[in-house]
């Protein structure tokens, strides 16, 4: 008993020691130092127990809790601390959820659980019973200065190139999806891109810790065609996140109209007004542009405005049809479904999902047909002249020159040594954690969806 006592006394010393000397490296005043050499190492013991428990499939966060042996009081009250952030019947199937204790307690002291990606709830004994928290992962931001030349195409220059190894492939395949969006009305990727074109480009994403993209944003990109330079900087003209893409001139590079309402867009029918129809085997003119798409991809209006029909229309199956400024109207037709909060008189903004591809009414095979009309005539969505987006306004300019200067200085930065470079700073999973810019809402389709003609 006695020499129990003696011996943890001494290592208690000896602990006191090893700070000793740490202090006397810091502060040289000191003349007496220990003799470190003569000191145990000693093994330190953490304080803490964890053990990590996965939702099953069909069980609730109380069974985890039963199975972690957690007693019934508790769980009670753990339930209800929970219900203060989140619902725990919400859960999906795996959740990891992490309890901890003091080395040699019974009783659980916290649970950890991750209720999404960029959010973990904690519960904490407290002295008056279990408390609750919400707490969100930190973040990075990365910036990626990207440049190159094109020999057959942006996707296999950007997605496809080895010298871009660093950065991870999923954020290339965004980065060339959201340069397809920026430079959609200035030019179509997939047929006037040329060997010799050039590329190069700033990107900034948000990074979770474990390395995944919470969401991204072209700062500056510039595309030479046909030695001719096209450039794109984002502005946040209100400051609230919203921002968009303007020329060096300040000229927004948005048109009223989106010129496709789907991403990976395939166009498998062209407007048309002597086609032969697949399926009535007559001549008969096609008066919108068909998509192919699998089914289920999403479909976005293409400019603001009120729907006005909503539901099965004859040969169109599932329609929707939107009524916006100006005397345009479009539909989009044989929809699998449509996305909730759409109906008739309902109002929609640019880019807003409305509905989902699909084969209803006379189609041969999933595809979106899309009409666009002017007063009351069917045009061409592909060849009619689509007013522009409006220019960055006058009070604007002295805080845009600054802003445009600096991104087009990145963008120089990024042309200069290696294809690609990376720079990176912690920001905390505070201000900027509501992450709407960029790519949240891109939805990928299979570039191979069957290319059935359509009905209409
Ligand atoms: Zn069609």
């Amino acid at each position: 008993m006695n020499s129990l006592k003696r011996s943890s006394s001494r290592a208690f010393l000896g602990a006191g020691g090893a700070v000793a000397l740490g202090l006397v490296i810091l502060t040289p005043g000191l003349s007496r130092t220990p003799d470190a050499g003569l000191l145990e190492p000693l093994q330190a013991e953490t304080t803490e127990q964890v053990a990590v428990e996965v939702l099953g499939y069909g069980e609730t966060f109380g069974g985890v809790l039963s199975r972690a042996l957690i007693p019934n009081a508790d769980q009670q009250a753990l339930i209800l601390a929970f219900q203060e952030h989140a619902s725990p019947s919400r859960l999906r199937v795996g959740t990891e959820i992490t309890l901890r204790y003091r080395r040699g307690e019974a009783d659980v002291r916290a649970i950890e659980v991750v209720v999404s990606p960029d959010e973990l709830l904690r519960l904490e004994r407290g002295d008056f019973g279990w408390r609750s928290s919400k707490l969100e992962t930190p973040v990075w931001m990365d910036t990626m200065f990207v440049h190159g030349e094109i020999t057959r195409d942006l996707w296999s220059a950007v997605v496809l190139n080895p010298d871009l190894e660093e950065m991870p492939r999923g954020d290339r395949a965004q980065v060339i999806d959201l340069m397809d969006r920026v430079f959609q009305w200035q030019l179509d990727f997939s047929r006037q891109i040329q060997s010799g074109d050039s590329y190069r480009l700033v990107f900034e994403r948000q990074v979770r810790p474990d390395g995944s993209m919470r969401s991204g944003r072209i700062v500056a990109a510039e595309i030479v065609n046909r030695g001719r330079p096209l450039h794109a900087i984002w502005f946040d003209l209100h400051d609230d996140g919203v921002g968009g893409y303007y020329d060096l001139e300040g000229e927004s590079l948005r048109r009223a109209f989106l010129k496709a309402p789907l991403e990976f867009r395939r166009i498998s029918s062209r407007f048309n007004m002597n086609r032969f129809h697949p399926i009535l085997n007559t001549r008969r003119p096609h008066i919108g542009v068909d998509y192919a798409a699998a089914t289920g991809t999403p479909v976005m209006a293409t400019s603001d405005g009120v729907v006005t029909i909503r539901g099965v229309q004859g040969g169109y199956g599932n329609l929707v049809e939107i009524r916006h400024s100006n005397g345009y109207v479009t539909r989009y037709a044989h929809l699998n479904g449509f996305a909730s909060g759409v109906r008739a008189g309902s109002r929609v903004s640019q880019g807003q999902v409305i509905g989902y591809v699909g084969m209803t009414g006379l189609a041969t095979g999933p595809h979106l047909h899309y009409e666009l009309h002017q007063n009351g005539r069917p045009v061409d969505p592909l060849s009619v002249d689509i007013p522009s987006g409006d220019p960055i306004p006058a009070e604007f300019m002295p805080r845009w020159n600054v802003e445009a200067d600096v991104r087009f200085a990145l963008l120089n930065q990024a042309a200069q040594g290696p294809q690609f470079q990376m720079a990176r700073a912690e920001v905390g999973g505070g201000e900027l954690a509501d992450g709407r810019a960029g790519v949240d809402g891109v939805g990928r389709v299979d570039t191979d969806a069957p290319s059935e003609d359509g009905a209409l």
